[in-house]
């Protein structure tokens, strides 16, 4: 949006809608690393991802994706009042959303409408 209509990041709105959230977010060590090593200069990281403890012999961690978006938006100049989550974890209402992590391949896709409002300056 930035680049492709001239966006000014400070008129940006962004919502995230539903999606897995850190309650249900739970890696492997590997992923955890992964995720550790692209964003290690991001605040708060040791907050972000979160060791959970063992798992059938195997550690486990938590990651916020979700606090990692809104860094990111916050990183290109968006506003932190213009940026809304949903609140809405997929799994934990995986009755009503679809959820890979919950539903496995009989999970279906979730979609998400986006708009672009252009303004005009009001004439005489
Ligand atoms: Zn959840």
């Amino acid at each position: 949006m930035i680049e492709e209509y001239e966006c000014q990041p400070k008129d940006i709105l962004c919502l995230f809608g539903p999606h897995i959230h850190k309650c249900h977010f739970e890696v492997g060590k590997k992923v955890a690393q992964d995720f550790k090593k692209q964003y290690s200069n991001m605040k708060e990281i040791d907050q972000i991802i979160t060791y959970t403890g063992m798992v059938q012999e195997e550690e486990k961690y938590h990651i916020d994706t979700t606090k990692i978006n809104e860094n990111l938006m916050l990183e290109m100049g968006l506003l932190k009042h213009n940026i809304i989550d949903s609140e809405i974890c997929t799994v934990c209402h995986s009755d009503n959303l679809h959820s890979y992590r919950a539903q496995n391949k009989a999970a279906g896709r979730n979609t998400a409408i986006m708009g672009l409002r252009e303004e005009y300056d009001k004439m005489g």
